[in-house]
């Protein structure tokens, strides 16, 4: 069996325990992962402390040419990445194949940025610049639902602006965040790039640890506050990508047939477990059997089954605790609405549950008002003149991520998407996202941004330097 090892001051090393790593598709434990103790942790910080001032001192092209070398070794094995990600994740073999080239495309487009001077006053009395300097240590705490891209496009970022990298990934898919490391281990010097596996257990001595500048984190809402709250004592820089109920409006003029691809694509990619994923839909009366209708078709005519086997577009949850969740609103689904196509689990060791459409369900259901993360999505009936207390009703969640809008008028769209308290607001498409568009939440959905210049920024600190004449 493959031992996977942690990276602590440039060198792959075991950790003081190890974890098993589960299929979510079987059921079988398909590797070891070496796993971090406090002690480790404490010493891959003091690695990156120590290594961080000399790292800032390379020329900006030198971490570009690292970051591109990184995106080469990426490219060179995918095939393997991807075939160990399916199994930790239970993605889609190509859908695997596609997060890693994805990833690689990042590192290559922060390698090509560039840290701006700004000149903000140039005359008599003052010339005064606006340089950005690294933070010094930052950690990237990651979720389990794109475990290769969002560990990739944190760490690009943090060591182009020189500062050092220490990655957490999620416990249940630590695998390709280690082959990450080992790939790392290979380009930058020691202690710039540390990755270290843990059992949920470390977040909150990196989050409140004096010698860790700033967090970029991903995940859920509940786990962003109790950073901001462990982090407070040192009034570390937060990047908070939090959870999301993205609801699509559909609009009475919106192509059925187009609606429904674009909105199950969304709903159902990944299992259902993607912030930006559309959660909820909000449908006119006029257009609601035959959106519904179409819907169905959709999931039914999905292949669930385990990544790794040709033709599967779906496979399982990630992980029990998910699995859980998932079981828990189909109950919801069945007692809040009428279940038009899946609403089962399938029998086996496999986590999976069947793409289900619900209909007839209303606002208050646990089912609309929660993130269900989860491949179950709810369908909610709205009245000819009630666009505005529908867009009131999106407004309403403490979540602000995504949303989208769905209608054959682009104009007439654009303007129910400027009323929309989110983040991102697609029109006719959802969850697209990219390195050169900025990506963050509105309320309980984040705190600050990524990619684009926005986001490299927010691995800064900025500095004023203010010449009088
Ligand atoms: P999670 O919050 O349970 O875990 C995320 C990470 O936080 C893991 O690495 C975990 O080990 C770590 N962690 C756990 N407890 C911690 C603590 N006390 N302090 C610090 N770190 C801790 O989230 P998840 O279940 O892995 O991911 C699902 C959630 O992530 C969903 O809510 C989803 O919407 C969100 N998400 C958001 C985005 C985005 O960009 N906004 C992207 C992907 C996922």
């Amino acid at each position: 069996m493959t031992t996977y090892k942690l990276l602590i001051n440039g060198a792959l090393v075991d950790g003081e325990a190890a974890l098993e790593v589960l299929n979510p598709a079987t059921g079988q434990v398909i590797a070891s992962v070496q796993r971090a103790s406090k002690a480790q942790a404490e010493q891959a910080i003091a690695a990156a402390k120590a290594a961080q001032p000399a790292w800032a001192a390379t020329s900006i092209e030198e971490r570009r040419a690292k970051l591109r070398q990184l995106a080469d070794a990426i490219d060179a094995r995918t095939d393997e990445i991807a075939r160990t990600m399916t199994q930790e994740q239970g993605k889609p073999l190509t859908d695997a194949i596609g997060e890693i080239g994805y990833a690689s495309l990042f590192a290559r487009y922060f390698a090509d940025m560039e840290i701006p001077v700004e000149t903000v006053q140039d005359d008599e009395a003052y010339h005064i610049e606006v340089h950005y300097k690294p933070l010094g240590v930052v950690a990237g705490i990651t979720p389990w639902n794109f475990p290769f891209l969002i560990p990739t496009y944190k760490l690009a970022p943090a060591v182009l602006l020189g500062n050092a990298f220490i990655l957490k990934p999620a416990p249940t898919t630590p695998l390709v965040a280690t082959i990450l490391g080992e790939i790392a281990s290979t380009i930058f010097p020691a202690g710039i790039v540390s990755v270290l596996v843990d059992d949920n257990d470390l977040g909150p001595l990196l989050s409140s640890h004096p010698d860790i500048a700033k967090i970029s984190f991903t995940g859920s809402t509940a786990t962003g506050k109790r950073i901001l709250e462990a982090s407070a004592n040192t009034l570390k820089r937060l990047t908070l990508e939090l959870g999301g109920n993205d609801a699509a409006i559909v609009l009475d003029d919106a192509d059925i047939e187009r609606t429904a691809r674009g909105i199950a694509a969304s709903a159902f990619g990944n299992a259902g477990q993607v912030c930006v994923a559309v959660k909820r839909v909000y449908v006119p009366e006029a257009l609601y059997d035959t959106l519904a209708d179409a819907l169905g078709q959709e999931a039914n005519a999905l292949p669930v089954g385990d990544g790794l086997e040709q033709g599967t577009r779906m496979g399982p949850m990630q992980n029990q605790a998910q699995y859980a969740k998932a079981k828990h609103y189909l109950e919801i689904a069945h007692r809040d609405g009428k279940v038009i196509a899946g609403g089962e689990v399938h029998p086996g060791e496999g986590l999976f549950v069947q793409p289900t459409i619900v209909r007839d369900i209303e606002d208050g259901s646990p089912l609309v008002e929660e993130e269900q993360f989860a491949p179950i999505l709810p369908l909610i009936r709205y009245g000819d003149n009630d666009l505005d207390s529908v867009i009131a009703r999106v407004n309403s969640s403490e979540y602000g991520l995504g949303g989208s809008i769905w209608s054959t008028d682009i104009d007439r769209a654009a303007k129910v998407a400027q009323r929309v308290d989110s983040g991102t607001v697609w029109i006719n498409h959802a969850s697209h996202f990219g390195p050169h568009i900025p990506f963050g939440g509105a309320k309980q959905s984040g705190i600050g941004s990524e990619f684009t210049e926005n986001g490299l920024l927010e691995f800064a600190q900025r500095i004023v330097i203010s010449v009088a004449h």
